[in-house]
């Protein structure tokens, strides 16, 4: 039963606007309006505001979260902003279904610190100077390639439709639980070779990530949001069973948005 709603708000004045008309008539239909521990989270804003929503109430698995588009693109942002009260009466009737999306979890392990961060949508791996990096990837123990380039970008399937889709990654269907490791100008001559495409590996696949000299300094961008690492030892990258739940449409298809929102 949703009845305590949390409203995360981009703060351009559409969006605002948007969140004063929202939140008169959520409380007209008896909900109420909360800071903390909602039933549902709700962003106004782009895809950005919708990340913003999962960081801040720290990928929650129990509640349920939607989006709202006032954004430019909104690929996961499920309702449009015209249309607010065929919203409410979905959360009335209790028309919504459920999606499970899968959550990569991320540990940075540098000198000095260990520390876990999770990423809705994915994670970049580069010299903190922008310079060519050297990392050696493993998955699941196994070498996969000694990589050298500007860096690898890891995305779930929800992601697969961002940054990913413009280096040439493949997009996902979200309903699939993997990650996909996608290289960043690999270099290839008679020195290099590296896969030049993408790879999907499986839910509980470990990969891991391993600066040549062991001590690189990093730049990890998680989300679109920069880090900086100093003497990187290894970067662990997986999806297992962490997921958040996001309300859609009864008859929402993956591959209607798809080509709704890069094709049409
Ligand atoms: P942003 O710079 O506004 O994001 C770039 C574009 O990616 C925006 O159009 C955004 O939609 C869209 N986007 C974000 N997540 C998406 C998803 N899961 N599926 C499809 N499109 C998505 O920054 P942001 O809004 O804070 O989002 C952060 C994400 O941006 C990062 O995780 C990264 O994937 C992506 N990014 C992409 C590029 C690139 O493609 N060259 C560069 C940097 C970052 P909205 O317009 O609705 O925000
Ligand atoms: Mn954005």
């Amino acid at each position: 039963m949703i009845k305590n709603i949390c409203i995360y708000c981009n703060n351009d004045i559409k969006s605002n606007n948007l969140k004063k008309e929202l939140i008169k008539k959520l409380e007209n239909n008896k909900y109420k309006i909360v800071n903390e521990n909602e039933d549902l989270g709700v962003a106004i804003g782009g895809d950005g505001a919708f990340l913003r929503m999962i960081k801040k109430t720290n990928f929650n698995s129990e509640i349920y979260y939607i989006g709202i588009n006032t954004g430019t693109l909104g690929f996961a942002q499920e309702v449009r902003a015209e249309s607010i009260d065929d919203f409410i009466e979905k959360l009335n009737k209790n028309a919504y279904k459920t999606e499970n999306v899968s959550v990569l979890e991320i540990e940075i392990e540098t000198d000095s610190k260990k520390e876990s961060i999770f990423a809705l949508n994915d994670v970049t791996i580069r010299d903190s100077e922008l310079n060519t990096t050297k990392l050696l990837i493993e998955v699941d123990k196994h070498k996969l390639e000694k990589f050298v380039g500007d860096g690898i970008l890891v995305s779930t399937s929800f992601g697969s439709t961002a940054y990913n889709l413009s280096f040439g990654g493949s997009v996902i269907c979200n309903s699939l639980h993997t990650t996909q490791i996608t290289p960043i100008a690999p270099l290839n001559s008679k020195v290099y070779r590296n896969l030049l495409n993408s790879i999907v590996i499986p839910q509980d696949s470990i990969i891991e990530v391993m600066p040549e000299e062991n001590k690189d300094n990093l730049i990890v961008t998680i989300d679109g949001e920069n880090k900086f690492y100093d003497s990187v030892k290894k970067v662990t990258m997986f999806v297992k069973n962490k997921r958040i739940k996001m309300l859609r449409e009864q008859d929402y298809n993956f591959i209607d948005k798809v080509n709704e929102k890069f094709l049409k």
